[in-house]
């Protein structure tokens, strides 16, 4: 019987919360899966521990989670430390040398939850966003000088390779292609930004080429922002930058009815390296501890795992149950309107699990 490795880092804020939650439907479905093992290895990285330690995670810390199959990560951010120490101390430091180039996420309306959208219910949003997760805007690229005085001056450079174009597109159509619209939006900002993102155009055209089944279309970013609150219903698969999938996804998971929601999976797509799999919100300080965190997010991303791991059975099972739970508006948490609690949450969707009908 295989037994996959689970590298788990809860990190800040919620979540330990939301991933201790994930672990227990994780070993709940392999339970009743009966086919497959899980192993589970507990790393306390993050903002307390950068308090005790002056870094993120430790020097080794890569080389102790390499070999696992897959990591579930929390959230990182912390009140007392800046955001950009906690990015890239530990999300980043993982997400870029395991070359996780392609951040997987799907939006989708699930049974009970209701959009913001006034003309949306259930399969008018239905989306997956492909975010390019490994250079563009957040490639690190760039400098600061003569801080402090008035001189001081600073860049981001985007940096956009060839490679890292024709990688992340490829990857876009394939998923499309293996959806029923196969139908890939491309988001651009060829007409302000004129040489990179001409270069993501034409490598989009090149592209689409060898997957002539698909249809495509292209879209600026500023108004694909119109497009997803207008005409939800227009789109399927949309691939985009690192920073432009960056905040159209948060606007699609609160269309799709809360940021609890919303799962992701950071791809290695060769499996070079183990790919990583977090609910899409951050640390929510503000709900840290009230046993409030809406786990659901953490749960879909737990599908995303196993259906990387090739337990399809599995993964159709663990969503079946998730739907069933936020099916029953007395297990919405509050972040839906509801006032049922992580653990009422998570005992659902176990029980589910079980059930014989799921
Ligand atoms: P970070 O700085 O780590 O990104 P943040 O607190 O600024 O974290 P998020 O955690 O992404 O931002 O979310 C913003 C708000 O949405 C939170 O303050 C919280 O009230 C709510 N929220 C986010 N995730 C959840 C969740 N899983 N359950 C319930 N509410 C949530």
């Amino acid at each position: 019987m295989k037994t996959y490795a689970i590298a788990a880092i809860p990190g800040d804020g919620i979540g330990p919360e939301v991933v201790d939650a994930g672990v227990e439907v994780l070993e709940a479905v392999a339970k009743r899966d009966g086919g497959f093992g899980l192993r589970v290895d507990r790393f306390d990285w993050g903002g307390e521990y950068y308090k005790k330690h002056g870094r993120m995670m430790p020097e080794n810390g890569r080389d102790l989670i390499r070999k696992h199959d897959a990591i579930l990560f929390g959230s990182a951010g912390h009140p007392d430390i800046p955001d950009h120490i906690t990015l890239w101390g530990l999300r980043l430091a993982i997400c870029q040398p395991f070359d996780q180039y392609a951040n997987v996420r799907p939006t989708r309306v699930l049974p009970g939850i209701t959009s913001p959208l006034r003309a949306v219910d259930g399969p008018e949003l239905d989306w997956v966003i492909v975010r390019e997760n490994s250079e563009g805007e957040y490639a690190g690229v760039g400098g600061r000088v003569h801080q402090g005085s008035p001189l001081e001056a600073a860049t981001d450079v985007a940096m956009f390779t060839r490679a890292g174009v024709e990688r992340i597109m490829r990857f876009a159509f394939g998923l499309a292609r293996s959806r029923s619209r196969k139908f890939l939006t491309v988001v651009t900002k060829s007409n302000a930004q004129r040489h990179a993102m001409v270069m993501w155009d034409e490598i989009a055209t090149q592209i689409a080429a060898e997957f002539p089944d698909v249809t495509w279309d292209k879209m600026l970013v500023d108004a694909m922002t119109m497009r997803m609150v207008m005409r939800p219903q227009t789109l399927d698969t949309i691939v985009a930058t690192n920073l432009h999938a960056d905040i159209l996804s948060d606007l699609a998971a609160v269309l799709a009815g809360s940021l609890g929601i919303a799962p992701t999976a950071n791809l290695n797509p060769e499996r070079a390296f183990p790919s990583m799999f977090e609910p899409i919100h951050g640390s929510a300080f503000d709900i840290m501890g009230k046993g409030i965190a809406n786990p659901i997010g953490t749960f879909w991303s737990s599908v995303m795992m196993l259906e990387h791991f090739g337990e399809q059975a599995a993964a159709a099972r663990l969503m079946r149950a998730i739907e069933k739970v936020t099916g029953d508006r007395r297990l919405h948490t509050p972040d839906l309107g509801g006032t049922a609690r992580t653990a009422d949450v998570t005992a659902a969707v176990i029980d589910a699990i079980h059930g014989a009908n799921v």
